[in-house]
């Protein structure tokens, strides 16, 4: 019997490595398309998202059962709060994003939003209720104007400028000669870092979801673009049950909760302040991080 299946043993780590590969190639998020054994159970009923708590409950997971990436996770996020997610590299911080979006099932444990698990709702109902704004947007090789109204189905030109004003975009995109028509992506307009997140945002914006994913850039944006991205980031957070992955502690400070993610289980936990008062690993990251930005502080200043 065994011989009978090492075949599909093999066909399946063909699969698996392409999907891998896909998946490596396409930036966090990009990949919107359902890997193919994510499937809905049958008459799975839809999300309804009523106040937005969000729970995980003991979650395990691998993305190959044979290494657990996450041993354990369990956190509540009230209603319309803020959890930050830091810790070093590798520590599965966009993993427990990608979980919530359920670009993965779990070997063991539950998420659940309002009450619901999100295994057994139907998976475009979950990602509708959800938005994220990545870390490295991929643009479309269409408009400007066709980017941000990805967001969502049928928006008019009204609401999709009302989104670029929230995301403090428009009054570039006007400046451009053809405006919201202007060609972006790899065969048009090449777009900074700033401006694809602000694309990126207005997009969500439009798109109004009740729970929002914020994964943060790893590279740095200049401190003035960066403080006005963090405005229009917090504004949109102030409403809706946020997680955002972190890689810069400064933007944490005011976020309700913060773990501490090492190594796939939860170090530390708390605010930015008892974080601090406990004098462990998040409290040498802070200090780690301000020694950084001290010595870094003088070059930047004298460029700007
Ligand atoms: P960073 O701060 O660098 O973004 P992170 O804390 O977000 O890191 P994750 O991206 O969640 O870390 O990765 C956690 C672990 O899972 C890493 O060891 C990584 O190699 C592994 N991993 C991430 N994505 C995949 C994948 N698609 N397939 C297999 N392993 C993966």
């Amino acid at each position: 019997l065994a011989q009978l299946f090492r075949p599909l043993d093999l066909l399946g780590m063909v699969y698996r490595t392409i999907r891998q590969g896909a998946i490596d190639m396409e930036a966090m998020f990009r990949l919107i398309d359902t890997p193919a054994e994510i499937e809905d159970s049958p008459g799975a009923p839809d999300l309804h998202v009523g106040a937005g708590e969000i729970r995980f409950e003991d979650v395990r997971f691998g993305y190959d059962p044979e290494r657990e990436i996450l041993h354990g996770v369990s956190f509540t996020i009230p209603a319309g709060r803020t959890l930050a997610i830091v810790g070093p590299t590798g520590a599965g911080k966009s993993t427990i994003a990608r979980l919530l979006f359920r670009f993965y099932d779990m070997q063991s444990g539950r998420i659940t939003i309002d009450g619901q698990d999100i295994a057994q709702v139907s998976q475009h109902s979950l990602r509708a209720a959800i938005g994220i704004v990545p870390q490295d947007m991929v643009l479309f090789n269409d408009t400007i104007g066709y980017n941000i109204a990805y967001g969502r189905e049928g928006a008019s030109q009204a609401e999709i400028e009302a989104a670029a004003r929230g995301a403090s975009i428009h009054d570039f995109i006007v400046s451009l000669p053809q405006g919201y028509d202007t060609r972006v992506g790899e065969r048009g307009l090449k777009l900074s870092g700033g401006e694809k997140q602000r694309v990126a945002i207005a997009r969500t914006l439009l798109k109004d979801p009740p729970v929002l994913i914020l994964d943060e850039a790893t590279s740095a944006l200049d401190s003035r673009t960066e403080a006005s991205i963090q405005a229009v980031l917090r504004e949109m957070a102030r409403r809706r049950t946020t997680i955002i992955v972190a890689h810069r502690l400064s933007t944490v400070v005011d976020a309700d909760e913060i773990i501490v993610l090492e190594a796939g289980r939860i170090a530390e936990r708390g605010s930015h302040a008892g974080l601090l008062a406990q004098g462990g690993v998040y409290a040498q990251m802070w200090a780690r991080q301000a020694a950084e930005q001290e010595s870094a502080a003088l070059p930047a200043e004298a460029e700007a």
